[in-house]
């Protein structure tokens, strides 16, 4: 059997010559000593390692949690989020323009307005030709103040534009999904944009 070299002391760095190949402690104090830290720093690892499985399992409970109360939810509440997604991106679109039915700049709440109704014309709810900043007064009070929204919208994306908004449009069956995915697209879109106007 090969004997073993000298080898310095894990505690005290004094060298010493090992008896057995396992020994890394110059005496008996010190091996004690060795072991014991040793289980100190085996005890820290599987209380780390404990601590991480549990945050683990608190965070898949929450997701579970959280998907079980989206699946009981009705499909009017993902229409809601992207409607308010839609209309937060169009009120952003047009931060700098006027009410599109009266033309003024006032203080107050401006609100998306839809020029044919969501009520009249569901195919058209998330129409971004459909949909233009409009003040409080005139969205609420005034039903969309609808006599002076036409020329405004004309003259904002044109006649072209206009008469294809005016023809026939299909209206989409939307699932779950659809709403989910038109609610992060105009997330993202007022995302850059809001990005874009602060630069
Ligand atoms: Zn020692
Ligand atoms: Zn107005």
């Amino acid at each position: 059997m090969k004997k073993p070299a000298r080898r310095k002391c894990k505690i005290c760095c004094e060298w010493f010559m090992p008896k057995f190949n396992n020994i890394y402690w110059c005496n008996p104090e010190h091996g004690d000593e060795l072991a014991i830290r040793k289980r100190n720093r085996d005890r820290e690892k599987l209380e780390r390692e404990l601590k991480k499985k549990q945050q683990q399992e608190l965070a898949e409970k929450k997701d579970k949690l959280k998907v079980r109360k989206l699946a009981v939810k009705p499909l009017s509440y993902f229409k809601n989020q992207a409607q308010q997604a839609f209309n937060a991106f169009i009120r952003e679109r047009d931060r700098d323009l006027p009410c599109i039915s009266c033309g003024r700049f006032h203080d107050g709440q401006y609100h998306a307005g839809h020029y044919l109704t969501i009520k009249a014309h569901p195919e058209l709810r998330f129409n971004e030709d459909n949909a233009h900043k409009q003040c409080a007064p005139c969205n609420n009070h005034l039903s969309g103040n609808i006599i002076n929204y036409k020329p405004g919208l004309i003259e904002k994306i044109g006649q072209e534009r206009f008469d294809k908004l005016m023809s026939h449009h299909a209206l989409q069956k939307c699932k779950r999904d659809d709403y989910e995915q038109i609610r992060d697209y105009y997330k993202d879109k007022f995302k850059r944009l809001s990005n874009d106007n602060l630069h």
